[in-house]
């Protein structure tokens, strides 16, 4: 956590161009990656129903911090068809009800998902399937033991403190809904 807490602050001080925030958001990411599997590595859990390809919790509209949309927005722009990123900017100027990088059924940024996407998790599809996530049911989120449950804790904790440390840089934190904080920056020239 102090580690992602410096690499952070660091960053932002030395930040001079949106690329920069890009960079800082992907290491940011890959910390939370070596976190899940450093636990997955070391508890022993019960089997976690998610899996790629299974969509249920994205078939609703997010809020992030908005460093993840420029990230997510990135990431579409050099790895989608010309074909899909256009499908992707007609679904963001229409209302879409459900994720718009939801494509195929799977995650489409899955690398580069948003911190809040993987904190995420459930134990029985049927419950996500019947509406039951786990923020409704504190039964739901397993027991404290559990691998997720520990990652889901470390994932809560480091976005409060990335928050804090945006506010100590003027930056605005959000949470913004992901899919027109996207729209807003589709025609930022900086973005492109
Ligand atoms: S939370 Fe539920 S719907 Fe989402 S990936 Fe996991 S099992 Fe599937
Ligand atoms: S960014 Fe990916 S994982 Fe998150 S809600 Fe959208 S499709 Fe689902």
């Amino acid at each position: 956590m102090a580690e992602a807490d410096n690499m952070f602050r660091n960053g932002l001080a030395a930040a001079a161009h949106p690329s920069d925030i890009l960079k800082l958001s992907r290491t940011l990411l890959d910390i939370c990656t070596e976190v899940s599997d450093g636990l997955n590595s070391i508890c022993k859990v019960s089997p976690v129903a998610c899996r790629s390809g299974c969509d249920t919790c994205c078939r609703s509209l997010i809020q992030v911090n908005p460093i993840f949309a420029r990230l997510a927005l990135d990431y579409a722009r050099r790895t989608f068809t010309p074909e899909r990123l256009e499908m992707l900017h007609q679904r963001l100027l229409t209302d879409v009800t459900f994720c718009p990088f939801l494509f195929d059924g799977a995650c489409s940024i899955y690398d580069q998902r948003p911190m809040v996407c993987r904190g995420y998790y459930s134990f029985d599809v049927a419950l996500c399937q019947s509406g039951t996530f786990c923020e409704n049911d504190l039964g739901y989120q397993g027991d404290e033991g559990h691998a997720a449950h520990q990652y889901r804790i470390f994932l809560f904790v480091l976005e409060k403190r990335i928050e804090d440390i945006e506010r100590e840089f003027g930056i605005d934190p959000g949470p913004v809904f992901l899919h027109e904080a996207v729209r807003a920056l589709w025609d930022d020239p900086q973005e492109g």
